[in-house]
């Protein structure tokens, strides 16, 4: 096994085990994040003896606190139940357990750009060894707001990684960025990573937002009393063209349509009814068409 202690402050160090950055800049800019190498100093509670190694399977050395992996709700996944060993023998990857540690250590990931393959593999981390997603990547982190960002072009791939790893926040906040996506898109191995309950979720999530725009665009605008200035054809004929644009509207309309997208569609319908009192009621149709949507759930 090739052995070689994480110091990041050694310029032979595999510039792939950073991200492809610099290590001049990776040390620079962060002084305190993944180093963790024998010789560095960590600002309190963390300035302790680092007194136990973890090796990855790639021969890299971690010097760690036991101290802080004692966090740990399963004695790091059993591995130290016994004081007397200091040198721990991991199977993960070393950028797994560099993106790992940052999140034990509540280090940054960003220096090191973890691809979602190795945030994903440090997810499963940390839920083997005994740690807490939601305590590691609360909502208001860093990882959590940049998976967030990311939902924003990969939305599926992000609610996927929260799903397979049960991560109900992370899944609830990217479950909004999928609204853009067809459905359709989730295959059968996205399917299964996600988990049945997730997918199930997320499947009624886009055809219920589907079902509630179909029934709100089918309900006709009130009709008027009988008036001197609209003839009942007049009133059938506003009211079909109020149908037609409806019908389009739900046939147009995918789950994350916004009420913009409503009123932009609608509007130039009002301005071809001439009766006063028709123009009205369509127009309070489109008013309860946007107050009820507004309410409509977004996330599962
Ligand atoms: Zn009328």
């Amino acid at each position: 096994m090739i052995q070689r202690s994480f110091d990041a402050a050694d310029p032979s160090y595999p510039s792939q085990y950073l991200g492809g950055q610099s290590i001049g800049s990776v040390w620079g800019m962060h002084n305190v994040s993944p180093p963790l190498h024998p010789h560095i100093r960590l600002p309190p509670p963390y300035d302790l003896h680092q007194d136990t190694i973890l090796c990855s399977s790639d021969g890299v050395f971690f010097h760690v606190h036991r101290q802080q992996l004692a966090a740990s709700v399963n004695s790091f996944a059993s591995l130290l139940i016994d004081p007397t060993v200091h040198t721990i023998i991991l199977q993960e990857s070393s950028p797994v357990v560099n993106c790992f540690l940052s999140l034990v250590y509540g280090f940054s990931c960003r220096p090191y750009s973890p691809s979602f393959g190795v945030i994903s593999e440090a997810f499963d981390a940390v839920l083997k060894y005994g740690f807490s997603l939601p305590v590691l990547v609360p909502p208001e982190s860093e990882l959590f707001q940049d998976l967030l960002h990311a939902a924003d072009s990969h939305p599926l791939r992000v609610y996927t990684l929260a799903a397979h790893h049960s991560y109900e926040a992370l899944a609830v906040a990217a479950s909004a960025k999928t609204l853009s996506m067809n459905i359709n898109e989730v295959t059968e191995s996205i399917a299964s990573e996600m988990g049945s309950p997730y997918l199930l979720r997320l499947t009624h999530l886009h055809s219920d937002r589907k079902e509630t725009f179909k029934e709100l665009m089918h309900v006709a605008p009130d009709s008027h009393p009988q008036s001197p200035g609209c003839t009942p054809e007049r009133q059938s004929s506003a009211m079909r063209a109020y149908a037609l644009a409806a019908a389009y509207l739900v046939w147009q309309a995918t789950p994350d349509v916004g009420n913009e997208w409503i009123v932009s569609n609608l509007s130039p319908l009002l301005e071809r009814i001439d009766c006063p009192l028709c123009k009205q009621n369509v127009r309070r149709r489109i008013d309860v068409v946007l107050e009820a949507w507004a309410r409509v759930r977004c996330t599962i």
